[in-house]
């Protein structure tokens, strides 16, 4: 793990995720504040390998979700507190589903660090009306337990946001510190979630306007995926789908291939 967060900024993300979590109520935690972080530089060396290494990737949603509604609606422990199961996502203002957005970036992505010689595992494994979820808290346990006793070495949870007259831009979030739940993997989470930061920032896209500050990165404990990993983890929200520009971007072969590049660089420059 190179050393990127500023030690001040990072024990005040630890310090906040704790403070929040000693009240730790049946509902879900409030959101913390975004930590500004140090902006890092990402250059991986081409042809990195990555023989070895175990890479989960969670594609928002599932396309079928909406024809669920009882599934989808089941409240489950998304870490300490009850959420629904899923949700349906977003979707363009023309109707493209966000579902399929994350599906499309998240096989770009297997393929590309499969390359590498890394084995990826998906928290779906189609994109179809005719399937629902998996529920966050499976979404979020997958790579916790391998069949050779390991863990995985990250998880990305992939999404696209949807928010009517926000303006366009994609941010990160990181899961807040919250004792026997995520304080093993904040730190490291937050050294990652920096990182694709820090890809999709050097790939020339702009921070969401409308979410903590607009610096591109947020700190959440209500998030069932990110409560239940033990192992680093982040989720992007990499385009607002409801911003004409984004989704522009997000519905093209080009925009998705963007995308997908960006978050491989971010995994090739997080593991050591
Ligand atoms: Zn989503």
């Amino acid at each position: 793990m190179r050393s990127l967060l500023g030690a001040a900024a990072l024990a005040a993300a630890l310090t906040s995720g704790l403070g929040a979590a000693v009240l730790m109520p049946a509902s879900p935690p409030e959101r913390v504040d975004a930590v500004p972080l140090t902006e890092a530089e990402v250059t991986p060396a081409a042809g990195t390998s990555l023989q070895g290494r175990v890479i989960v990737l969670d594609p928002g949603h599932q396309l079928g979700n909406g024809r669920f509604p009882d599934q989808v609606n089941r409240p489950v422990d998304a870490g300490g507190f009850d959420k629904p199961c899923n949700t349906t996502g977003t979707s363009t203002r023309g109707g493209f589903a966000e579902a399929t957005f994350a599906w499309r970036v998240a096989v770009l992505v297997k393929r590309r660090l499969e390359d590498r010689g890394a084995q990826v595992l998906l928290t779906r494994g189609a994109n179809r009306r005719d399937q629902w979820g998996p529920c966050v808290d499976e979404r979020g346990r997958l790579g916790n337990a391998l069949a050779d006793g390991r863990r995985a070495d990250l998880k990305l949870s992939i999404h696209g946001d949807g928010c009517d007259g926000c303006g366009a831009g994609f941010h990160v979030i990181a899961p807040e510190s919250r004792p026997g739940w995520t304080d093993d993997v904040a730190e490291p989470s937050l050294a990652f979630a920096a990182q694709v930061r820090a890809a999709l920032r050097a790939s020339g896209l702009p921070f969401a306007p409308y979410v903590a500050g607009g610096d591109g990165l947020d700190v959440r404990g209500d998030l069932g995926t990110l409560n239940w990993s033990d192992v680093p983890v982040a989720m992007v929200e990499l385009g607002n789908m409801r911003s004409r520009a984004d989704a522009r971007r997000m519905t093209s072969k080009a925009g998705q291939r963007r995308y997908a590049d960006a978050l491989v660089a971010a995994v090739v420059a997080t593991l050591p």
